[in-house]
């Protein structure tokens, strides 16, 4: 039998913003691509669109009552319709590539699962590899899986690191667009708004990556990846500020000469570099005019303004729980913020007072590390009680 040449792709996170321009993406490809799977959370309505428009093998609904009251929105759609965690754990395991595109740490699991399948895995996830980084790579070693970097920063540096002579490298700079709050005056930060922490100047992105990058912690949150994605040590990582977002990071070598890639700010353009790696394909993305940018301006981040990048970079350093425990506080307190039950300012300071009164013992397994996690969100929504009566 003749080999299907269409990839087939599972989408975890179908409904979210990477979710949109990954399927973008494949009705641009219809003679390169075909949907194998699709997930999502609680959308059933945009899933079961999606259903219909791409006739996907399988869907899955996390939300299992969600899934039972909403049956008769998939009447034209002809797959199997699978809900619950463990029905996203089963699908992330096939399908010739997988885009992880859940947020938060909710996807670990299933990125686990596709690791452990051997797959090839264009990686959006970041919260699963900050999380859980080592055990991870540890499984990606062990089950020959390979890791994508969809994240914009993280795919520039993909693209130009020599994995072949790593030792060349002596440092890798995140660039950073500085959200939305760069020169806004600081004394005005208690009284930002969910509203306007979403609105990012360059990036149309998912509500919880926009408040992570509005309040830097996003940035934070790229180290620890960019740790665990490729082979450098703690000190050899930074970050500078790139308002303009054209720049998507450098490689320094360690004979002065820096590399870099660079791009209009549209996620199409990493997504795509993923989903038919090697080879490249026309993604509609506006094309780079250097003529049109005039300036581009480079700024060093100030931890006064932005302490959750310290918060991050400090978790780092520290290694062992330090990481999963920040980032599980600050899921919980950006969550709080969004529905308007916290102070943006108060993001840091549930994150640090968190870190404080966890143990830092690193995981010993996944099973571990979901403990640090839950007992990490516990200790955040206690934070969150004590910081109301305040
Ligand atoms: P989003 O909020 O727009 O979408 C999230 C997706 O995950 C949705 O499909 C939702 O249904 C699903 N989901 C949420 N919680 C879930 C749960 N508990 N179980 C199962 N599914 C769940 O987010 P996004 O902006 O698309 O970001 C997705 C991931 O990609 C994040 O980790 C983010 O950091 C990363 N990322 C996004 C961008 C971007 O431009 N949007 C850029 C770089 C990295
Ligand atoms: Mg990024």
């Amino acid at each position: 039998m003749p080999a299907d040449p269409l990839k087939s792709i599972t989408i975890l996170g179908a409904t979210g913003s990477i979710g949109d321009s990954t399927l973008n993406l494949i009705r641009q490809h219809p003679q390169k691509f075909k949907v194998h799977a699709l997930t999502a959370h609680k959308n059933v309505r945009k899933l079961a669109a999606l259903a219909e428009e791409f006739q996907p093998e399988k869907i899955v609904i996390a939300d299992e009552t969600l899934f039972q009251e909403n049956q008769a929105l998939f009447t034209r759609y002809k797959g199997e319709c699978l809900s619950g965690k463990e029905a996203i754990k089963k699908v992330a395991a096939e399908g010739d590539l997988i885009v992880a595109a859940i947020v938060g740490a909710a996807g670990l699991e299933p990125v686990l699962e596709a690791v452990r399948a051997g797959k090839v895995i264009a990686l959006a996830n970041k919260e699963a590899l900050v999380c859980a980084g080592d055990l991870i790579m540890d499984e990606v070693k062990a089950y020959g899986a390979t890791l994508l970097p969809v994240d914009s920063e993280h795919n520039a540096i993909y693209q130009v690191f020599d994995f072949e002579r790593s030792e060349s490298v002596s440092k890798l700079t995140l660039t950073a667009s500085g959200g939305p709050f760069l020169t806004r005056d600081l004394n005005s930060f208690s009284s930002i708004t969910p509203e306007e922490a979403v609105a990012h100047p360059n990036w149309d992105m998912g509500s919880k990556i926009s408040v992570d990058s509005a309040t830097m912690m996003n940035k934070g949150l790229e180290l620890i990846e960019a740790y665990h994605l490729f082979p450098i040590e703690v000190d050899q990582l930074d970050v500078i500020i790139h308002p303009q977002s054209v720049i998507h990071s450098t490689v320094e070598y360690r004979d002065g000469s820096v590399l870099a890639q660079l791009g209009s700010p549209d996620m199409k353009i990493p997504i795509s570099y993923c989903l038919d790696y090697p080879n490249r394909i026309e993604t509609g993305a506006k094309k780079l005019d250097l003529a049109e940018i005039v300036q581009m301006t480079f700024i060093k981040p100030c931890y006064d303004r932005f302490p959750c990048l310290k918060l991050a970079m400090d978790a780092l350093k520290i290694g062992g729980a330090a990481p999963t425990v920040l980032n599980a506080a600050n899921e919980v307190a950006v969550e709080a913020f969004l529905h308007k039950k916290i102070k943006f300012t108060d993001i840091s300071k549930v994150v640090e007072k968190c870190l404080e009164r966890s143990d830092m013992k690193a995981p010993q397994s996944i099973a571990n590390l979901l403990e640090i996690d839950e007992k990490a969100r516990i200790t955040t929504s206690s934070l969150l009680t004590e910081l109301r009566m305040d």
